[in-house]
């Protein structure tokens, strides 16, 4: 029997229409939708027609183990129902997406990855912020405050590469990353942005600095999901109404 691909789908950061048209399409087609964690339930109007399956943690329920759903997917698969798997932001970016496509591969069941807007990207654009600003940033580095082995990333390095640091998983994380960053050489007044629930009804945006930024959260009582955006291009000001830096570019003496 020719089975049919898996998709694996990035749902976006949780405002509906962040979601790729491919997506929707795939939605449309699937048989067998299973659902992760954050991932928005109004998503869901696209595919009347499918058996859903909600496999994430939130609303009270354990984390569904990870070796469950793998075997969940693989069994509806080989039974040749056309499957779904909806995920949060962007499959692949600390989201797994990569272990799964492998497994499916190492049991013989082919497999499709539609990239969604990953949260991090989406919540700087939502506040206003942009990553690589010319002539303020050189790059933008995603990194997470949270891994399963309880290893963690090289923050001082990442204090000294120039880039903008999108932090993931980072809110029960918050005095080990300002200090670390703060060991490594990043100044205490550089900016800090806390977006929660980036692109949803519900966002909320705390600006800081790497020093105040603990401070400022609890005080402001910052919950997750919520990303952290460190760096010049996160200070006040914001594109669409107060330009970063003060004089650009050429373009804006030709204005
Ligand atoms: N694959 C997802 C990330 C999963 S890890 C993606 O690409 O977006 C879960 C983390 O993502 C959360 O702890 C939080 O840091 C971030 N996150 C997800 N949705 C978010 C949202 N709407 N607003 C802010 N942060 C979000």
């Amino acid at each position: 029997m020719n089975l049919h691909p898996v998709t694996l789908i990035g749902a976006g950061p949780g405002d509906p229409e962040l979601m790729t048209l491919k997506a929707v399409r795939r939605l449309g087609e699937a048989q067998v939708v299973l659902v992760d964690d954050l991932v928005n339930p109004e998503v869901l109007a696209h595919c009347p027609q499918a058996r859903v399956i909600r496999v994430g943690k939130r609303g009270g329920c354990r984390s569904t183990p990870q070796e469950f759903i793998l075997r969940l997917m693989l069994r509806y698969a080989r039974q040749g129902w056309r499957v779904a798997r909806l995920k949060g932001g962007d499959p692949c970016i600390f989201g797994r997406g990569g272990e799964e496509a492998d497994w499916l591969a190492l049991h013989g069941v082919p497999c499709e990855v539609l990239s969604g807007i990953t949260a991090g990207l989406a919540a700087a654009t939502a506040a206003g912020i942009p990553l690589t600003h010319r002539g303020v940033a050189r790059g933008v580095t995603l990194v997470t405050a949270h891994t399963e082995d309880g290893s963690a990333p090289q923050w001082a390095a990442l204090a000294q590469s120039g880039t903008t640091l999108v932090v993931y998983m980072g809110v029960a994380k918050l005095d080990e990353v300002a200090g670390l960053l703060l060991a490594g050489g990043m100044a205490g007044d550089t900016a800090v942005a806390m977006i929660e629930n980036a692109s949803l009804p519900a966002q909320r945006e705390i600006r800081s600095t790497l020093s105040g930024m603990c401070a400022e959260a609890a005080a402001q009582r910052l919950r997750s999901p919520a990303i952290l955006v460190i760096g010049e291009v996160a200070a006040g000001r914001k594109f669409g109404v107060a330009p970063l830096v003060a004089e650009p570019t050429r373009l804006a003496a030709q204005a």
